[in-house]
């Protein structure tokens, strides 16, 4: 992908733990790589299709006039997080930050953060089955795309399934929706259990009645295996009522482990729980 490179831009602020620092401030320089599909503009030779680097420079100074933080560290997460939301054709951006005058007793040349932040394309699997469960998980998807470090893409149709494993309670509307994120996984999955906490969702039985389950289902191609987490879901493979709405919205898409897409994943599935697909809701 193309670039846009920034270097050695000098900025006066105030970030440090010492009282000193937060005092007098002192100068810090930052080198910024902004990742942009540049060929619109090369075509259009447009300001509007590309990234305005005179606009990225003077953001980057005032949001490190702004704000006060003790670490380069959080300087260098919030303002490439901050960079990617104002200027939404950039995909990913390296950023770095660096403190030539660090107060440390001893001869230096430069202390720097480098950090790397990009938007991950997601597929979330919404689940409900009690309370006005499709204003519910509408709801969620305001929400989330709401969040700046959120942007919902699109949403297969709702639909209506028998419940999965085995305990006896009523249908279920299911969906699967793309969401691009800045989060990580780990705070991605606290982000959508604070969603379900707001839905009024609570965990008394598994696999039981739930006013909203959001899981995650793909995070790019990545593959996690926590104690916590676990992408893509483990048992995303037997449930046709995640399988049929994410072939509405990703087809061709491939399961990073099993090579396959979900056409052909779902192709192998067994016992069936989608009931209904509902034609009205399109959005
Ligand atoms: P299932 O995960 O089989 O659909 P469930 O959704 O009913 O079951 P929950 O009670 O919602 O289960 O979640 C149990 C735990 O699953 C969560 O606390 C979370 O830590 C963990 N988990 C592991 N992988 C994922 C994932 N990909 N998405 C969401 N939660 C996950
Ligand atoms: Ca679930
Ligand atoms: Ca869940």
């Amino acid at each position: 992908m193309d670039e846009i490179i920034i270097s050695g831009l000098k900025v006066f602020a105030w970030h440090g733990v010492y009282e000193e620092e937060q005092e007098k401030g002192q100068n810090f320089i930052v080198n910024a790589r902004l990742r942009v599909d540049t060929y619109a503009a090369g075509n259009s030779d447009s300001l509007e299709d590309s990234v305005d680097y005179g606009k990225v420079c003077l953001f980057i100074n005032d949001f490190m006039r702004i704000n006060r933080y003790n670490l380069i560290e959080t300087v260098a997460n919030n303002l490439a997080r901050k960079i990617l939301v104002r200027f939404p054709i950039t995909q990913s951006i390296e950023i770095e930050v660096m403190k030539p005058e660090a107060p440390i007793p001893l001869p230096l040349e430069n202390v720097s953060v480098k950090v790397e932040r990009s938007w991950h394309r997601t597929y979330i699997a919404a689940g409900s089955n009690m309370g006005d469960s499709e204003e519910l998980i509408h709801n969620a998807m305001e929400n989330l795309d709401a969040d700046e470090n959120c942007r919902v893409l699109r949403s297969s149709k709702m639909y209506r399934s028998k419940a999965y494993g085995g305990v006896e309670q009523d249908d279920f509307y299911n969906n699967v929706f793309c969401m691009d994120t800045l989060y990580s996984p780990i705070e991605l999955l606290s982000r959508l259990q604070a969603e379900e906490k707001e839905a009024g969702r609570e965990r008394l039985i598994k696999w039981g009645p739930r006013t909203l389950d959001l899981d995650i289902i793909y995070y790019d191609d990545l593959v996690l295996e926590r104690d916590h987490l676990r992408i893509p879901h483990v048992d995303m493979c037997s449930r046709d009522f995640v399988l049929l709405p994410l072939s509405e919205i990703a087809p061709y898409k491939r399961h990073p482990i099993l090579g396959m897409t979900t056409l052909e994943l779902l192709g192998r599935i067994k016992e069936s729980y989608v009931l209904t697909m509902k034609e009205e809701d399109d959005e």
